[in-house]
């Protein structure tokens, strides 16, 4: 007879090994599976020439300790890890000017050009953000409906396209005017030092500690059903072509929504997660001596076509990059489908804006779509229900963050907690 665990986790990413180090604070033992050879997903990075590279997100937590990642990393599981807080919100470079920097969120307005266009913002956003739910239209409407100036388009085209990599058109006014609501209550971003592995590896480790079991090179092929429940979950290892089953109460699914759906048409269920627009770009990571940015992290470029944004979290951990150097990664919405075109313009729009950049430092072109893209579900279109029709299997990951604002990891810890405590709820019936 296999051992039988509290809870089955296919996918190390974020999202499952949150889940994983939550039920272990808790006493629950499980067995997580992930299929690529190291854990952490799209929140690790691989160290080349001595720079931590990301696999994906880069190496900012969106409201530092504040948010509900900080809270579970810190508060709730009291971690080894040391996330410091950006100085300043962001900086915008807009021409032939000193980048505009700002320390509170109201601040950000201050950083449009014009004083008219500040005060005329402000109003507007203060008054339509009280009544958020009434804005069904996207942002693009919504702005159109209040301003011809190209500027504020110029603004928000940036804010949207690099902090949350879609286009103004996919996000709509409600979404919005929610992430604007937990940028002001939360506040800044911040890097934990060593970026995101050394998350990864906090996480890993402490799961470890408590006795769950982390399994690598090993996929989810399918769930076998017992009655109206789901009773064993049928694994691969990729390394043995082994085929292995384990048994669990619960089943906690941090895959990608087209990858969930995979499994679960192998699993002969009838039960499908509708389909979520996905969020997909691309960028660069280049080396140099002296900082680019300077002092805040988080820069934008209003007026670039491609690159809206970069930061350069080597301000603030130092140890992402070899002693003496800087790393600053980029990035860019595709808007089109074709990518070598589009990335070598954004090259050489990036090397116009800082000119002290030099193609030879460039370290890698980053590039994120399809099953490997920004976000399982663009801002706004996440799925909110994070379990499905059969009692004891749920959902976790960016494409289950929710559509309470939170953005990026903030929502999947927030989906976390959700899944965690609909858990709980279930046993204590
Ligand atoms: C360019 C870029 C920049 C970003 N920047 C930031 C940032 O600075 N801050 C921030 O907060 N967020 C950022 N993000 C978003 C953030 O990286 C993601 O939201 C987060 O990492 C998603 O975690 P996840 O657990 O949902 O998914 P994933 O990390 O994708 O984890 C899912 C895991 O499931 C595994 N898997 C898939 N199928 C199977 C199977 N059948 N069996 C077993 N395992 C399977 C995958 O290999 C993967 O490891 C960024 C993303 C990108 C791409």
């Amino acid at each position: 007879m296999t051992e039988r665990y509290d809870q089955f986790i296919a996918g190390g990413g974020l999202g499952g090994l949150l889940s994983a180090a939550i039920l272990a604070h808790q006493g629950r033992k499980s067995y997580l599976v992930e299929k690529l050879p190291f854990f952490g997903g799209r929140f690790t990075s691989m160290r080349y020439q001595e720079f931590e590279i990301p696999t994906g997100a880069v190496h900012m937590i969106p409201h530092s300790s504040n948010g509900p990642l900080g809270q579970i990393l810190l508060k709730d599981l009291n971690l080894p890890l040391k996330i410091v807080e950006n100085e300043y919100f962001t900086a915008w470079y807009w021409s032939h000017h000193k980048p505009i920097i700002h320390r509170n969120f109201w601040g950000i307005l201050k950083t449009l050009p014009r004083m008219n266009q500040r005060l005329f913002m402000f109003r507007k956003l203060l008054s339509d953000a009280r009544h958020s739910d009434r804005h069904s239209e996207s942002f693009l409407e919504y702005l159109k409906a209040c301003t011809e100036d190209s500027q504020i388009f110029q603004f928000f085209n940036a804010l949207i396209g690099f902090a949350l990599s879609i286009d103004i058109s996919q996000l709509s006014a409600a979404a919005m005017f929610r992430v604007f609501k937990r940028l002001h209550q939360k506040g800044r971003p911040g890097v934990p030092i060593g970026g995101c592995k050394a998350v990864t590896t906090a996480l890993t480790d402490y799961i470890r500690g408590k006795g769950s079991k982390l399994q690598k090179n090993c996929e989810l092929i399918k769930l076998e059903m017992n009655g109206s429940l789901i009773e064993c979950a049928i694994c691969r290892n990729r390394k043995t072509n082994e085929e292995i089953s384990i048994r669990a109460n619960h089943f906690i699914l941090n895959l990608g929504n087209p990858q969930i759906n995979e499994v679960l048409t192998k699993s002969n269920l009838s039960y499908r997660l509708p389909h979520v627009p996905t969020a997909q770009g691309g960028g660069f990571a280049y080396r140099s001596k002296e900082s680019t940015l300077r002092n805040s992290v988080v820069a934008y470029f209003p007026e670039n076509k491609y690159v809206k944004g970069a930061v350069e979290p080597t301000i603030l951990s130092p140890n992402l990059a070899p002693p003496g150097e800087h790393l600053l990664l980029t990035h860019q919405v595709f808007h089109s489908t074709d990518i070598i075109r589009d990335t070598r313009r954004a090259r050489d729009e990036l090397l116009e804006t800082f000119p002290q950049l030099k193609e030879e430092d460039e370290l890698c072109i980053h590039t994120f779509y399809k099953d490997w893209p920004v976000n399982y579900a663009c801002q706004g279109s996440d799925l909110s229900n994070f379990s499905s029709i059969i009692p004891n299997l749920f959902f976790v990951g960016d494409g289950h963050k929710g559509n309470d604002g939170w953005m990026m990891t903030e929502g999947v810890a927030h989906g976390v907690k959700q899944v965690v405590e609909k858990i709980n709820e279930q046993r204590s019936d």
